[in-house]
């Protein structure tokens, strides 16, 4: 039933109302976490493994690693911090602020400051 009902509706208004924020999956390994979907949620995100990496690592205050496609994080953290965590850079560094949708990129600018730019809208805000 539901197939039939989502067929029927235009491609793009299903891609720009229905962003679903990725869900990170994690699994304990001894004193580490796996982030065992991580490189998928890069891509989703259209993020740098490094910048997202780096974020987590910082905010969850463990090293993290990436190892292929998943990142290790060399502590015990819950799946659920974890995906705070996740929103948090989400709408920090992926969603456009002026039109809420994910089609932004990150540019890096001078003294170090990072904007992100809305490829839908063409808004710019600076990234923190
Ligand atoms: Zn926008």
């Amino acid at each position: 039933m539901l197939k039939k009902a989502r067929a029927v509706l235009p491609e793009k208004t299903l891609a720009f109302e229905r962003f679903e924020p990725p869900v990170a999956e994690t699994q304990l390994q001894g004193s580490k976490t796996i982030l065992r979907n991580f490189e998928v949620i890069c891509q989703k995100l259209r993020r740098d493994p490094a910048t997202l990496s780096k974020y987590l690592s910082k905010e969850l205050a463990v090293p993290a690693t990436i190892d292929g496609s998943k990142l290790i994080l060399h502590g015990k953290v819950f799946e659920r911090v974890l995906n705070e965590k996740l929103s948090n850079f989400i709408s920090a560094y992926v969603v456009c602020k002026e039109c809420k949708r994910p089609d932004t990129k990150l540019v890096d600018g001078p003294h170090g400051i990072r904007t992100l730019v809305c490829e839908a809208c063409g808004a710019r805000a600076p990234a923190r």
